[in-house]
Order: structure tokens, then C-alpha cells, then sequence
């Protein structure tokens, strides 16, 4: 893992002692001497994590990390606060900043890897998310990249396993003034237990007796509906090897025992936010690549999508020699339908019709909307025979029942059809339509309401 590290001292002796255990680790090491001078360098370098003292002149760490936070060309940027005090208040200060973890000095050798090799994987965990919103709807993504700190960190979903009772009843009692906190006693029951529940966190003790906690949080995770679940292991002193192991297989963090309070709220706060930012982010990439490939009023795919996924199903048909339909359906007199009941009746003519389309065609036949009141659908390995029972099924499912249109009498409506197939390897998506624009054109020229195959 190679991730830009900027370290923030005012103290050239401690910059130097960092960025030699970094770069010994194949970190690339970038150094600031003030708050001014990283937050622009932050803006300017791409720089994945920033390593942030908390005492320095002019400006302290604090303020560094309240202005990366709110600045939206830096905010992603985690920051790791290194303070002097082993103060619980300015740890927990230092998360309300905005900082996404902390490290009191000395600096431990193994705190310090495990923070930053965490913290990089989530940075680039965002990164990919972030990219892959960016290349959808603009307006799904404004939504989703608002700053992380907007998303509320209170009311969770919290799971704590430990089989020591007491333990685990204090731990709850620290945390159930702001969420909702299950305890299970029995980390065998942990996959019966996340099963069905949306948790948003879960605790797990190192201490399960038999049970090795590192599987027990893998098993967690195994639910397709927890895969990405934060996990934070409550360790001890002695855990410190496994701890890291831990870190490395992608727990999400530890706290150690014994737990201090508002340093354990201030973690689960600060897990629980990333948590439902990233979903937040998938669900809008998700949403924006849906956007991108199908057509709001239909739901079917659209026409971009469409161009696309003909050139792929013409080559594979062609480079395996086997069949490929593609029917294009036309609405008849569609226009007067606009006149006569208006242009909102003329939409529920068009999803109807799709609905209609939808269920008499197979799965794996692609239908898009081509645009206005043209549909057309893709139908691999079908032969003409084939072809002509699907288009004459679908003409018959629109003409044969009426539609209904809220306040207006049932509207009788019907389709003209045309087929092409492919037929050599010269075929192009071009021909293939353009034959079936042809055929589609015979059926209107011929009285509409009917199905004309191009191979004559
Ligand atoms: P033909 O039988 O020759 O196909 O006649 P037609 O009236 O269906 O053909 P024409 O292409 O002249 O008219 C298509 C109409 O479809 C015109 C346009 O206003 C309407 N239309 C296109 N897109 C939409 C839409 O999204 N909603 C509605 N309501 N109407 C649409
Ligand atoms: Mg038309
Ligand atoms: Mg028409």
C-alpha cells in the first residue's frame, strides 16, 4: 500500500523522526513546518492522509483540521491528530474537529502503522467512490458529496459481543444515551444475530474465551447486508499483535481497555458517520448509474445504453455464429393521442405500453425506449420463426385491451413492428436498424397494427 503522507510539526525533530518510520514502510512523506503551509499544500498536492500535531504556534492542529474539514476541495483528506496530551477531553476534542483518528506522543510504532494504513485504505475506499460518482448524474452527486461532517452520527444501530456480562453493560450503559445497543453474550450466535437486523457498528471483545474474535467480526461480515459494517475490537494490553493483524484485514479500529467513556463515544460517533457516508455515496453512484443508462418515464433502458449493448450483442452473435433479433415498435397515430387527451395521457400511454412490452417479452431480451413513441427490443439467439411469435404477441397484448386513462373513456391503442436479423458478418448496428426501420416503415405504409419481418 503506498499512500502521500504530508506529516504537520513546528518541530523539525519530530517531522524528521516520523518520516523516517514512514518512508521505511514505503510511505511518500511530505512535510509542513505550520498550519498555513499544509493546508496549502493540501490543496494543491493530492495528498491521501495528513499526520497533524495538535501544539503549534499561530495556528494549532485543531484549526488546520476545522479548515481542511470545511473546505470541500479537502475534506475527504482523513487526518490523523498527534497530541502531546493524553487528555480523554482533547482526544475527544480533537475527533470533534473533524479529525478521523488520533495518536498521543511518544508515538507508538504500532499505533502508528495501524492508524495510517487503516485510515489510507479508507481513503481510498472514497477515492473510488468519489470517482465513480463524479461519472454520474450531477445532481446525485452534489447531494452525496456534501461535507461528512452534515451526516449525523447519533441515533445508531449498535451491536456489542462480549460474554462478559458486566463489561458489556457498561459499555452499553456509555453509549445507550445516543443509540440503540444490543449486547449477545454468545459469539457463536453472531451470523443468527446480524441476520435481519441493520446494524451500523459493531463492537467485539478480544476476550470470547474459545471463540477467536477476528473470525467471529469476518463471520459478521459475511451477511450480505453487513459486508461493509464498521467493526471496532475492544483490546487489551496484550493484543497489541492481533490488534494489528486486525487492522489489517480491515477492522476498522480498536479502543483499549479499560474503555474510557467519551473517548469509546467519540470512536463509535466518528465510525457510525463514515459508515452511513459511504452508504450514502454507493447509493447515489448506484442511483446516478441508473440514471445514466434508463429512461425516467419508462424505466426502460434508454437509448445511449442501448447503442452500447447492440454492439456488444452483434459481435458476440457474430463471433459465435448465432442469432440476433431486433424489433422496432412504433405506436401508431400517437400524435392524435396527444391532441385528443393531452400530453399526460400520452404518458400513461407510454408506461403502459412499456409495462405491456415488458411482460410478453423473455429476460434476457433488452428493451429500451429509442425515443419519443419508438421502442426497440434486442433479442438474442432468436430465430425468425421465434422473432415473429414475440413481435405478434406484444402487438396483440397493446391492441387487444384498452387503456385506461383517469376521466377519459378506455382508449384503444395499437403498434406497427418491423424485424431485422443479422445475417452476415458485414452487418453493422447501422444495418441491422436501418432494416428494421425499413420493415417498421412497410408495416405503417401497410395499414399499421402489424408485425413485417425484413428477412424476406
Ligand atoms: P405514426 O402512426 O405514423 O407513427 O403516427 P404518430 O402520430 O405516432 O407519429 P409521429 O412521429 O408524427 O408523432 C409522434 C408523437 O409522439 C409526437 C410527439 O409529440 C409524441 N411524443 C414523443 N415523445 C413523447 C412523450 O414523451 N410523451 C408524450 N405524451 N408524447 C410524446
Ligand atoms: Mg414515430
Ligand atoms: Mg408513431
Amino acid at each position: 500500500m503506498t499512500a502521500r503522507v504530508l506529516i504537520v510539526d513546528d518541530i523539525p525533530t519530530n517531522v524528521r523522526l516520523l518520516e523516517a518510520r514512514l518512508t521505511a514502510e514505503y510511505f511518500e512523506v511530505l512535510t509542513a513546518s505550520s498550519g498555513a503551509q499544509a493546508l496549502e499544500i493540501c490543496e494543491t498536492a493530492e495528498i491521501d492522509i495528513v499526520l497533524l500535531d495538535v501544539m503549534m504556534p499561530v495556528m494549532d492542529g485543531f484549526e488546520v483540521c476545522r479548515r481542511l474539514k470545511s473546505n470541500p476541495k479537502t475534506h475527504h483528506v482523513p487526518v490523523l491528530m498527534i497530541t502531546a496530551l493524553d487528555q480523554p477531553s482533547d482526544r475527544v476534542k480533537g475527533l470533534e474537529a473533524g479529525a478521523d483518528d488520533f495518536l498521543t506522543k511518544p508515538v507508538d510504532d504500532t499505533q502508528l502503522m495501524a492508524r495510517v494504513k487503516s485510515l489510507s485504505r479508507l481513503k481510498s475506499l472514497t477515492d473510488e467512490l468519489r470517482a465513480r460518482a463524479m461519472t454520474g448524474q450531477q445532481i446525485a452527486i452534489e447531494d452525496a458529496l456534501r461535507a461528512m461532517d452534515t451526516i449525523s452520527a447519533s441515533g445508531g444501530s449498535v451491536l456489542i459481543i462480549d460474554s462478559d456480562r458486566r463489561h458489556a453493560e457498561r459499555v452499553q450503559s456509555y453509549l445507550s444515551e445516543e443509540h440503540k445497543v444490543d449486547i449477545l453474550h454468545e459469539p457463536a450466535d453472531a451470523v443468527f444475530q446480524v441476520t435481519g437486523t441493520t446494524y451500523e457498528l459493531v463492537l467485539v471483545s478480544m476476550a470470547l474465551g474459545d471463540f477467536d474474535p477476528l473470525r467471529v467480526a469476518s463471520q459478521v461480515r459475511t451477511i450480505d447486508h453487513s459486508r461493509n459494517i464498521p467493526i471496532i475490537l475492544m483490546a487489551d494490553d496484550g493484543d497489541k499483535a492481533r490488534v494489528v493483524r486486525a487492522l489489517d484485514l480491515g477492522i476498522n479500529d480498536f479502543i483499549s481497555r479499560p474503555i474510557e467513556r467519551n473517548e469509546l463515544k467519540a470512536r463509535v460517533r466518528t465510525q457510525i458517520r463514515r459508515h452511513r457516508y459511504a452508504m450514502e455515496l454507493r447509493e447515489s453512484v448506484n442511483h446516478s448509474i441508473a440514471m445514466a443508462v434508463t429512461d425516467d418515464l419508462t424505466g426502460l433502458y434508454n437509448r445511449r445504453y442501448f447503442d452500447r449493448h447492440l454492439n456488444v450483442l452483434l459481435g458476440k452473435a457474430q463471433s459465435q455464429d448465432k442469432n440476433l433479433a431486433v424489433m422496432i415498435l412504433d405506436i401508431d397515430h400517437f400524435k392524435s393521442v396527444n391532441d385528443t387527451y393531452g400530453h399526460d395521457a400520452g404518458d400513461v400511454v407510454l408506461k403502459e405500453f412499456s409495462a405491456r412490452m415488458k411482460r410478453n417479452i423473455r429476460g434476457v431480451d433488452l428493451a429500451c425506449r429509442f425515443g419519443g413513441e419508438e421502442f426497440v427490443v434486442l433479442m438474442p439467439d432468436t430465430d425468425v420463426l421465434n422473432a415473429e411469435l414475440v413481435a405478434e404477441r406484444v402487438r396483440q397484448a397493446i391492441a387487444e385491451k384498452s387503456f385506461d386513462i383517469k376521466g377519459q373513456r378506455p382508449l384503444t391503442v395499437t403498434v406497427s413492428v418491423g424485424v431485422s436479423f443479422n445475417e452476415t458478418l458485414a452487418d453493422t448496428p447501422e444495418s441491422l436498424i436501418k432494416r428494421a426501420d425499413l420493415a417498421l416503415y412497410r408495416a405503417k405504409r401497410e395499414g399499421r397494427n402489424r408485425v413485417i419481418l425484413d428477412a424476406a
